[in-house]
């Protein structure tokens, strides 16, 4: 079962693709283009009518002027002949003919003076008719075209001239066919009319002359019949198409006759330009169209047409001008038109968008100068922020290292009063040490002058060696406390553990032997490579961290019934870098409160008199300076305390490292350093 389906909407017409679209001109740009064109078309247009104006004009003065020598040859030609009825009138063999028209002496005297005067006059032929029209006598008598017994009644020149004395007139030849310009003259006497003297005149040269010229000239008369014409084509035919009464008239005269005689031109007025000029269309045919080496194709052919009545007669004469050269120079002056008028728009447009190019360039710039301008008070505002801070950064710097100076003074004026408490502890060890011997060097002494006395030298002798022994030993104490108690900066060099060690302990060696401590040492084989085992320290400061923990471990087991100083030496398991010294004892240990505070200045438990608390804050600064460590352990389950003294090792002098040598092996030394040992 078909269901009705939910209408899907119709997708939306397809859109111009973005990138289509965006190259389409927009509104303001088509009607720019627009406007363009037009101005551009109106342009071409009044270019193209003022140059046919300026060249029809040029045309219409070139065919006046023609016409003026036109009119005048024709006029000059119609003219010549006014003279001949008055000079045959003198005659009087003439008038004699005309009372006698049958004499036949007299008529063929009258025809030889005819021909005489024709012959002299160049006319085509003269002639005497009498009243009724008959020719008389003639100048081609002798001819086979001769006029003499044909009657003339009907021509308009004979009426005219029998009626009004003159008559002229255009037409073909009744008898010859050719066409002439007929004159003619009334001939009477004593105010009686006897005849008419008639001329013919050929206008042949003139139409001769025109069609030798490159104008078409023609001459139409009052009826518009073409009768001379540079054209032969257009020979009697008519400018307009006659009325059939105009047409009766002129078939009565036998004016024209002939193969498309009184056929209209068919020429049709388009423009009047002036009084006597007009631009006339001609369909067919025309004078191009006919004109030998041309094709018949018929076409419209426009003309310039000037024309003016010939004077003394009712005749027009016209000039006829293709006008199509001047239409086509028109063309090209609007061609020219339009290119300079595109050239200048497009050269205006270019200036415009140049001009706005150069404004927003220098918009452009003047931004970027007034942003360069704001960045450099920026920078130097900056600048000026950042000389201070480094001004005071150099002034806190200064005052940095005026400040270390003066620690390093201090640290060091702490470190030798911390020698010095030291050494005041050790005082009273130190002065029974030497008031012992100084006993002994009495009482030896004194028995050794006593042996001598009792003449027993040998025993003499072996006191007095003991005595030396004795003053070595005491002169060991004293060089031992002076180099102890020298103050000096720390310098780093590498300093042979042992003998740090050997020289801490002869210090508190008058303790350890009174308070019956026993030193138990543990130093794993120096490096194959070495004699023993070097830090990086300055010696006197190493031993003076070491009497002090000594010193602090000893004081630690005085109630202890177990007393153990147990010093151990280990390295760096990973590189051996470091070197670890550890000094444990068996005292009651540090309790986590005390252990807080125990690197603390001025931290003491001991009572007034017996400890400055200075002792481990001294000796953790000194740890510090050397590059090293010192802390206390954490608690071991045997108790006592125990602290680790962490230095850099250092290769021994004068030999390069051996990091690839054989580990070294722990030994176990115990008791105090034989070397120590004196004989008493
Ligand atoms: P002083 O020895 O003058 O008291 P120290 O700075 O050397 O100053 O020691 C500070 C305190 O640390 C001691 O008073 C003591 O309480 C504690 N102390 C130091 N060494 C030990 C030790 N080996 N066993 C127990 N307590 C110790």
């Amino acid at each position: 079962m078909n269901s009705l389906r939910p209408s899907v909407p119709s997708p939306r017409p397809p859109r111009w693709p973005a990138r289509i679209a965006a190259r389409l001109p927009s509104a303001s740009q088509t009607a720019k283009a627009l406007a363009f064109v037009a101005l551009v078309a109106a342009g071409a247009w009044t270019a193209y009518r003022y140059a046919e104006r300026a060249e029809t004009s040029a045309i219409i003065e070139r065919a006046a002027h023609r016409l003026d020598v036109d009119e005048s040859t024709l006029k000059g030609e119609l003219t010549r002949y006014d003279y001949l009825p008055a000079l045959l009138s003198l005659n009087p063999d003439i008038a004699e003919l005309l009372r006698h028209p049958t004499d036949p002496a007299l008529i063929s005297r009258v025809n030889r003076y005819l021909a005489d005067v024709t012959t002299d006059s160049q006319a085509a032929a003269i002639y005497v008719l009498d009243l009724s029209g008959t020719t008389l006598a003639a100048s081609n008598w002798n001819q086979s075209v001769s006029f003499v017994g044909q009657n003339f009644s009907y021509r308009p020149y004979f009426i005219d001239a029998l009626h009004s004395g003159t008559g002229r007139f255009y037409g073909l030849g009744s008898t010859s066919r050719l066409p002439g310009y007929f004159y003619a003259a009334r001939i009477g006497e004593g105010g009686r009319v006897l005849g008419v003297v008639a001329t013919k005149i050929s206008l042949d040269p003139i139409e001769a002359l025109w069609k030798r010229g490159d104008e078409t000239v023609l001459v139409a008369d009052a009826n518009g019949v073409v009768f001379l014409t540079s054209f032969p084509g257009w020979k009697y035919r008519t400018l307009h198409p006659l009325s059939a009464a105009a047409r009766a008239r002129i078939d009565t005269k036998r004016q024209y006759q002939g193969p498309g005689a009184l056929e209209a031109i068919g020429l049709v007025r388009r423009r009047l330009l002036a009084p006597n000029a007009e631009i006339d269309a001609v369909s067919a045919p025309n004078p191009l169209a006919a004109s030998p080496g041309r094709n018949g194709i018929e076409r419209r052919t426009d003309f310039v047409v000037v024309s003016r009545r010939v004077s003394g007669t009712d005749w027009r004469i016209m000039s006829m001008t293709e006008i199509a050269p001047a239409r086509k120079s028109a063309r090209y002056a609007a061609l020219v038109a339009a290119l300079a008028l595109s050239l200048a728009t497009i050269g205006t447009l270019y200036l415009v968008q140049r001009r706005k190019v150069i404004a927003q360039r220098l918009a452009m710039r003047e931004t970027l100068e007034r942003m360069n301008d704001e960045l450099e008070r920026k920078v130097t505002r900056r600048t000026g922020a950042l000389a201070r801070a480094n001004n005071s950064l150099r002034s806190e710097i200064a005052e940095h290292k005026r400040t270390e100076a003066t620690l390093k003074s201090t640290l060091e004026e702490l470190v030798q009063a911390g020698k010095m408490a030291l050494i005041g502890q050790m005082s009273a060890g130190i002065t029974h040490e030497l008031n012992q011997p100084l006993a002994a060097l009495r009482t030896l002494s004194d028995n050794a002058l006593l042996f001598l006395q009792r003449g027993r030298p040998e025993e003499a002798e072996n006191n007095l060696r003991v005595i030396g022994g004795l003053i070595e030993r005491m002169g060991k104490i004293t060089a031992q406390l002076r180099r102890f108690s020298r103050k000096a900066p720390a310098e780093l060099a590498p300093v042979a553990v042992e003998r740090a060690l050997a020289n801490a302990l002869f210090l508190v060696e008058l303790r350890l032997r009174k308070e019956n401590v026993e030193v138990v040492r543990h130093a794993p084989e120096p490096p194959s490579a070495y004699s023993e085992w070097f830090v990086l320290a300055d010696a006197n400061r190493l031993e003076q961290v070491l009497v002090n923990l000594f010193a602090n471990a000893l004081d630690a087991m005085l109630e202890s019934p177990v007393r153990q100083l147990s010093i151990t030496m280990r390295t760096d398991d990973a590189d051996d870098a470091f070197v670890d010294i550890v000094v444990a004892d068996t005292g009651p240990g540090i309790s986590d409160a005390v252990r807080a505070r125990l690197f603390e200045p001025f931290f003491t438990t001991k009572p007034p008199g017996a400890g400055l608390g200075l002792g481990l804050a001294i000796s953790a600064g000194i740890v510090r300076e050397l590059g090293g460590t010192l802390k206390a352990d954490a608690p071991s389950p045997a108790g006592g305390a125990s602290f680790t003294l962490r230095l850099r090792r250092a290769t021994e002098p004068g030999r390069t490292d051996e990091t690839t040598g054989p580990r070294p092996t722990d030994t176990n030394r115990t008791g105090t350093d034989d070397a120590d040992k004196e004989p008493r």
